[in-house]
């Protein structure tokens, strides 16, 4: 029996769609990526569409036969924003407008794809997955390091695993995949801008490993709780910035970050957690700062690990009234800190217990 799944895909932007200019930069070129991809035998099966689905729109493509999940057909639609963005020049206005289209066509389709740029995608697949609560249904971030238009593109196998895995899985979670890897969007920081195996989940396994087969790892996906429904929030508040320390920081430096009208900073601090317990100074900057009702999270510089307080310059930050952002990424952190800053009529200490609360899979709980 036919078995189908819809995917929609949102063409957003990135490398996976762009050219050279005359002067040899690569920039988003609009209304090309549909095209390669309808003439590419393993990405549309042009025979199946002719047969079987005439009444298929322009932009609706088919999957070809793949390895068996049980699904014989994925149709994907796929929608191309104007203009397409590097995804550098992104910001939460973006942001919003694909949270917006997943939620208004969320019970029209059985998952998403985003195509996106590599540089910010971290950013991005962290913050969508604090704006759609209760989500069921997979929404998975992908580009390429290599354009699609090029011999050695990566986009092909990304963007087919990706269809496959949002078509055919039950993985109600925002990924990123990336080189045969779906990771947890909000665990996920872009770890090479050379190498095809560009992102990186430090303080979380994957959730599938593609390999000659999808090894999908279920003791690591979110289970649904079917008593929350799928829910969107789109009040963001960007009143937020990121500092990583460094030895020679001065107060001014500090305090600078710190005026109005900031109301939130995530600090990475050096190794598990630490700051310099001898600089009376910067402590005073940041006990102030809690005082004026500021959310201070405290995340590690380290690529990996967790802030705790094993030392006594990590346990000092935690008595002048520093949250502990523990293992999350500064991605998750600071797109976090937007959310619950965004969220109305909450008291400073309900935001800073929601941020220590694992709210979507970005932080373990010890
Ligand atoms: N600058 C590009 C972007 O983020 C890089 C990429 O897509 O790989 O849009």
């Amino acid at each position: 029996m036919e078995q189908f799944r819809k995917v929609l895909v949102l063409y957003v932007g990135g490398t996976i769609g762009m050219q050279q200019n005359d002067k040899g930069a690569l920039i988003p070129i609009p209304n090309a990526f549909l095209q390669k991809i309808k003439y590419h035998s393993e990405m549309h099966d042009a025979e199946k569409a002719k047969k079987y689905f005439r009444a298929l729109k322009e932009n609706e493509l088919i999957l070809p036969p793949f390895r068996a999940t049980g699904i014989n057909t994925v149709i994907y639609e796929l929608i191309e924003y104007s203009p397409l963005l590097d995804s550098s020049n992104m910001s939460t206005k973006e942001w919003v407008r694909i949270a917006t289209d997943i939620g208004r066509n969320y019970n029209k389709y059985d998952g998403f794809v985003v195509l996106h740029g590599t540089d910010t995608m971290a950013y991005t697949s962290s913050v969508l997955s604090f704006m759609m609560e209760g989500l069921q249904k997979p929404v998975i971030i992908t580009g390429s390091q290599i354009p699609i238009f090029e011999t050695r593109s990566d986009a092909k196998d990304n963007v087919l695993s990706s269809l496959i895995i949002a078509g055919c899985y039950n993985i109600p979670e925002v990924c990123v995949f990336f080189a045969n890897k779906l990771l947890r969007g909000n665990r996920t920081a872009k770890i090479s801008s050379d190498d095809l195996d560009a992102f990186d989940s430090p303080n979380y396994h994957t959730l599938v490993d593609v390999g000659i087969n999808m090894k999908i790892n279920h003791h690591h996906i979110r289970k649904v709780d079917d008593s929350v429904h799928f829910k969107l929030h789109t009040n963001l508040n960007s009143k937020v910035v990121l500092l990583s320390f460094f030895p020679t920081i001065t107060r001014e430096m500090l305090q600078s970050y710190l005026k109005p009208p900031t109301q939130g900073i995530v600090i990475q601090s050096y190794g598990a957690g630490n700051l310099p317990s001898n600089r009376p100074d910067i402590l005073q900057v940041l006990r102030e700062a809690v005082e004026r009702e500021i959310l201070v999270i405290n995340v590690t510089q380290c690529a990996r690990g967790a802030v705790s307080n094993s030392y006594e310059c990590g346990m000092v930050l935690e008595m002048i009234g520093l949250t502990s952002g523990r293992d999350m990424t500064v991605e998750a952190a600071l797109t976090k800190l937007m959310y619950v800053l965004g969220l109305p009529e909450l008291t400073y200490l309900q935001r800073v217990e929601l941020m220590k609360t694992d709210l979507r899979g970005e932080i373990t709980n010890t």
